[in-house]
């Protein structure tokens, strides 16, 4: 039989013991923010409708100076990654597909005003070995874990541009020394790269995330062209 002060004991064990637990189960969503900045993300209150129009109202640009949305559809989003299972999120930048120059040290530009989120100034290069292993296993499930898609992206940057809005900008061979804060539109966030490819052909890889989707998930590469000529007017 259990006495008072050894019952008071047990229930102020099992508050503990709950609140803990209770902490470690959103635990997973703080851990991601502490990663990407020690800072919380806007939250997602606007419907996916309102944040294109917050998008809109932006009126950004795009991250390549004078370059358009590339014009093959298998670097828009959506498009299959069969060599990992899953789909591509984001929009390419390649050389021959965008309408201007694109190389290694190319400058990779803030599409509108925002703030550093997230900048892999210490960046290391994932060994080809882990890769590899990285990519078997998430050909074997069928699609590829948020893990290895982040590695996959290499030296990255991320804007947070208020509404539930992040952009991430991929692939880069640089990022300007003490980048972080607030930046304005048209910024240098970082110059264009191949980190965390295989190939290392250098490229820009851009995502547009909207609240946990990105920009026009399920969509048709001609809805995607449509939505990217009314946001970015080109
Ligand atoms: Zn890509």
């Amino acid at each position: 039989m259990i006495n008072r002060p050894e019952g008071f004991f047990y229930i102020i064990f099992l508050c503990v013991y709950i609140i803990f637990f209770t902490n470690c189960a959103s635990g997973n969503e703080k851990e991601v923010n502490k990663k990407v900045g020690k800072k919380e993300f806007s939250r997602r209150v606007l419907s996916y409708d309102e944040q294109i129009a917050a998008l809109k109202r932006m009126e950004p640009v795009l991250p390549i100076k004078d370059a358009h949305i590339t014009t093959f559809d298998g670097q828009l989003p959506n498009a299959p990654r069969k060599y990992r299972g899953g789909f591509h999120e984001g929009f390419d930048f390649y050389n021959g597909f965008c309408g201007v120059r694109i190389e290694k040290g190319t400058p990779v530009l803030a599409i509108a005003d925002g703030e550093v989120v997230r900048a892999d100034t210490n960046y290391t290069e994932i060994e080809a070995e882990k890769r590899k292993m990285l990519l078997k296993e998430a050909h074997s499930l069928g699609f590829t874990p948020d893990s290895t898609l982040d590695i996959l992206r290499g030296r990255q940057v991320w804007l947070d541009h208020g509404s539930g809005i992040v952009t991430r900008y991929c692939h880069l061979s640089a990022i300007p020394a003490g980048l972080k804060g607030k930046v304005r539109k048209g910024d240098v966030l970082g110059f264009v790269g191949g980190s965390g490819t295989k190939s290392k052909v250098p490229h820009l890889h851009f995502e547009i995330r909207l609240g946990k989707d990105f920009l026009e998930k399920n969509k048709t590469p001609s809805e995607i062209r449509e939505i990217m000529k009314e946001i970015f007017k080109k």
